[in-house]
């Protein structure tokens, strides 16, 4: 465990917010969530040693590491597939006619522009490589990084190239890349500011980086505070807000292109299913080897269907999207 200035604005005042420990798996530890007082980033403090980080990553069961329709679900029964599939068509239906309820993915292609053969992505943190076939299926050059070997493996077989490590031990070429991507992956990384300054070393001139992260301005991160599931102590070492993400991005040289927020269908199940756990003394964390299905989610996650289009329409989802550009 070693303390750490704000990763942002160097300041050393920071207020706890709450002690947090592993929810996810069933493994020891508490760690301390701050704030810092001067620029309001949001981390942990002090932050893990990779060692002890290491236990919190089995590479059986942690999601990023699942490949193909298995990645998105966290949660895997056959009767809740069935279900996510019906929704899947019934929002895609939807969506030809409202533009705002389109994937995530689609929004990614549309934000960023046109992609063609000869263009060069990166994804750091790429887990399995799934992202990644995407701009892979439209001719791109595919590259990713990841610190698993196993999800390394998985996505090499896909046809990417898969550097095993952290990105600033990859040495890419200065600007060469005309999309980096960071999936969910910036919180898990030691210094979002050092990683976003090699983003946009890396970065060809007029290049872009596509940035999704939890958003802790979110409702769902103000009503259920320390059981908000994307906390995910002690993977995320750090949590933004739309404020504090954008001043990221200006900070290491980029011009903020696009930013918005979405909410996950199952989100509030798994904040709620938190909160009830510390509630009522049950100790079932989500993953115990075997992923157990709770019944009360497929009849709570149709009920958030419409406070969902809200909370997207006002920008108070708990996925923040931002995206910018190199100069
Ligand atoms: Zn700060």
């Amino acid at each position: 465990m070693k303390m750490i200035p704000c990763d942002l604005c160097g300041d050393k005042n920071y207020r706890i917010l709450y002690m947090t420990k592993d929810r996810y798996f069933p493994i020891e530890g508490t760690f301390q969530f701050v704030k810092c007082q001067n620029c309001g980033l949001l981390y942990l403090n002090p932050q893990p040693g990779s060692e002890e980080l290491q236990r919190h990553y089995p590479t059986e069961g942690y999601y990023a590491y699942r490949s193909g329709k298995n990645a998105t679900s966290i949660v895997n029964s056959e009767k809740l597939n069935l279900f996510r599939s019906i929704r899947t068509v019934f929002i895609w239906a939807l969506s030809r006619i409202f533009p705002s309820l389109r994937s995530e993915m689609e929004k990614e292609m549309v934000y960023l522009g046109p992609i063609h053969s000869g263009m060069r992505v990166l994804d750091v943190g790429c887990g399995s490589g799934d992202s990644l076939s995407f701009y892979q299926e439209r001719g791109a050059s595919t590259y990713g990084v990841e610190i698993n070997a196993k999800a390394c493996e998985e996505g090499r077989a896909k046809g990417h190239k898969v550097f095993c490590g952290e990105l600033s031990e990859a040495r890419f070429e200065e600007d060469s890349f005309d999309i980096v991507l960071f999936h969910q992956s910036l919180e898990h990384i030691c210094s979002p500011h050092r990683t976003l300054l090699e983003a946009r070393r890396i970065l060809k001139p007029g290049g872009k980086v596509w940035v999704s992260i939890p958003n802790h301005n979110s409702i769902q991160a103000r009503l259920f505070g320390k059981w908000f599931y994307a906390i995910e102590s002690p993977r995320h070492l750090f949590g933004f807000t739309p404020a504090t993400s954008v001043r990221l991005l200006t900070q290491t040289g980029f011009q903020v292109g696009h930013l918005h927020t979405y909410s996950l269908p199952g989100g509030p199940c798994f904040s709620l299913e938190y909160f009830l756990n510390d509630h009522f003394n049950r100790s079932n964390p989500f993953y115990y080897g075997k992923i157990q299905i709770k019944w009360w989610y497929i009849v709570a996650e149709p009920l958030f269907f419409f406070p969902r289009l809200l909370i997207n329409l006002f920008d108070f989802g708990e996925i923040l999207v931002i995206s910018g550009r190199n100069p």
